[in-house]
């Protein structure tokens, strides 16, 4: 199996640190570091055309479907153990034997090569279908996050020609066309993130850069890594952007670890009373552990060293909006996969941060909770991020080659006492929530 988010994830935790760290320090006259909070705390939403929930009285869906039912209020205080105990349970079944497959080796040319030439067996939905709706209990069917849908990617548009033209073309633009024919929202985010700097030459392998399969293979990693890097530009002192799609932006206020309304260290939700569940992993290529915590929750907000961890919510929803294009990715590319990557393990971690997060800030950060939840800018970020996390992972739910740990982590992200948290959120954005 291969697990390319061990090296993703190495790769982006020292990336934004990096970045991060290079640019903690405000600029003279009041501006700030991409990560840092601008003066004006104002508004800046961008091109946003999406619908708002009705308000009606609405029905939340399990993963099969059926209502959601026995729900927890969106109050339920921390020490709430319905959700632990049933989650403690599935943690027990056996971990699987991924420990010899998980290195970041196994992301080479060579490994992916195999399926060049073989049909898309991904089994996945039609291309052209966005009517379906994703088969996602984590949504609600008429709030912003459970509207969302947008075209899926070709999986099974034809590469072989595009391919033909890899030793002839400039590796950016061979880049640019694979995408194209398949994922073009990939390709606008990876021609953002060109303006920034050469993403593709820092984050694409040399393994993978060796043939024309190799930088197939390589297309999540560079579709996650110059999404980073386009949302970078265009927040600028601005605040926190999101480029979901190339006509919808959205451009947020605050929430970085420091400036205005700032929001605590990432690293302190492994405090709490979910982190044991799927601690991090003692090294890599262990079972049944949080292969991303490692990365990004790392350090300690008290000392004196800025680390991976010490960036605050703006941060966390920035690598949920990339883990969603890594998948995204993934199934546009399934064909490509041999053996099983990570690509349903990332986003679903995140989406675990993202509500223990939310829920930390509103337990012991109440400030700062007010100020997310009551930021119509962060609350259409947060569900616009979860709605087309939802709609991805319902697409790719039957693409078993795309996760390695998901069924896992997936009861963590179910957990009621944590779903409350985005109802939360989707009450204060006018939508009814649970009922
Ligand atoms: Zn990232």
């Amino acid at each position: 199996m291969i697990d390319v988010d061990a090296l993703r994830a190495w790769q982006c935790g020292w990336l934004v640190a990096v970045v991060c760290a290079a640019c903690a320090e405000p600029l003279p006259g009041g501006g700030g570091s991409p990560w840092v909070a601008p003066l004006d705390a104002s508004e800046t939403a961008g091109a946003d055309t999406l619908p708002r929930g009705p308000g009606t009285s609405d029905t939340l869906l399990n993963l099969d479907g059926s209502p959601r039912s026995g729900e927890v209020s969106g109050a339920t205080d921390a020490t709430t153990g319905d959700g632990k105990a049933d989650l403690t349970a599935n943690d027990a079944t056996p971990a699987d034997t991924t420990a010899a497959d998980t290195t970041a080796a196994d992301t080479t040319a060579a490994d992916t090569t195999a399926g060049d030439t073989a049909p898309n067996d991904t089994a996945g939905p039609d291309v052209q279908d966005t009517a379906t709706p994703a088969p996602s209990g984590l949504t609600d069917p008429n709030c912003l996050d459970g509207l969302w849908s947008e075209t899926l990617p070709a999986a099974t548009a034809a590469l072989d020609g595009v391919k033909a033209t890899f030793a002839a073309k400039p590796i950016n633009q061979f880049v640019l066309d694979l995408l194209a024919a398949r994922y073009p929202t990939g390709k606008h985010l990876v021609e953002g993130g060109l303006t920034q700097q050469d993403c593709i030459a820092v984050f694409l392998q040399p393994q993978q850069k060796a043939s024309a399969s190799g930088v197939v293979t390589g297309l999540s990693t560079v579709v996650h890594e110059c999404g980073h890097m386009f949302d970078f530009k265009k927040g600028g002192f601005s605040g926190s952007a999101f480029v979901f799609t190339p006509s919808l932006t959205l451009t947020c206020p605050g929430a970085a670890h420091q400036g205005n309304n700032p929001t605590f260290a990432r690293s302190l939700i492994k405090s709490d009373e979910f982190y044991a569940l799927r601690p991090a992993c003692p090294k890599q290529g262990a079972n049944g552990c949080d292969i991303y915590a490692n990365v990004y929750l790392s350090g300690d907000p008290k000392d004196a060293k800025f680390e991976s961890g010490d960036q605050g919510f703006n941060t966390v929803l920035e690598e949920t909006v990339q883990y969603v294009n890594s998948l995204a990715t993934g199934y546009a590319y399934a064909d490509h996969v041999a053996g099983n990557i990570s690509e349903r393990d990332g986003i679903l971690t995140f989406l675990w941060y993202v509500e223990r997060y939310l829920r930390m800030a509103r337990l012991q950060f109440p400030a700062q909770h007010k100020f997310l939840v009551g930021n119509e800018c962060w609350r259409k970020a947060i569900l616009t991020t979860w709605g087309r996390a939802a709609f991805f992972l319902g697409h790719t739910k039957g693409i078993s080659k795309l996760t390695i740990d998901g069924a896992k982590i997936e009861p963590l992200v179910m957990n009621p006492d944590l779903l409350a948290e985005i109802d939360l959120v989707r009450k204060a954005h006018g939508c009814s929530g649970t009922p």
